[in-house]
């Protein structure tokens, strides 16, 4: 079985599955092979299928792994820009901890003025406030009151 990109003269584009290249061919000059959206049966195979960019990647990922070097590298400099980030974010926000929600919502329906704020949210939380309209941005580590402090 083969799969093929298809597409109409509208260029629309649909997949479509066949025992083999002259199946496609039979069908095709048949006009039995009709677009899903138009009925169109002026349909022409697509030269790429994602199919094949699936296997590519497959192949690419051990090149990848055979160079740890380059991969730790660029770990590294991923944790300090991650470092950097989380600092400033330290230096230009006030830590309110578990009031996160609450002091978000506050500044969002102007009860206060607007400031940077950091703390902890559950997922839960997090979900209302987006609801809400309030955007959080969420660091990919946790960041306790201990570390704040140094
Ligand atoms: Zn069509």
């Amino acid at each position: 079985m083969k799969v093929y990109n298809l597409s109409c003269q509208q260029h629309h584009r649909f997949e479509r599955w066949f025992a083999s290249e002259d199946d496609f061919l039979s069908q095709s000059q048949r006009q039995q092979i009709r677009c899903p959206v138009c009925d169109s049966v002026e349909v022409d195979k697509l030269p790429s299928a994602p199919h094949l960019n699936l296997s590519l990647s497959k192949v690419n990922a051990p090149d990848a792994a055979a160079q740890p070097g380059a991969a730790q590298a660029s770990i590294q400099a991923l944790q300090m820009r991650l470092e950097q980030m989380v600092r400033q974010v330290v230096e230009n926000t006030e830590d309110v901890g578990d009031r996160f929600a609450e002091e978000a919502r506050r500044i969002h329906y102007n009860e206060v003025a607007a400031h940077g704020i950091r703390g902890i949210t559950s997922a839960e939380q997090r979900e209302k406030l987006a609801e809400e309209g309030i955007e959080v941005f969420q660091l990919p580590i946790a960041l306790t009151r201990k570390q704040s402090l140094q």
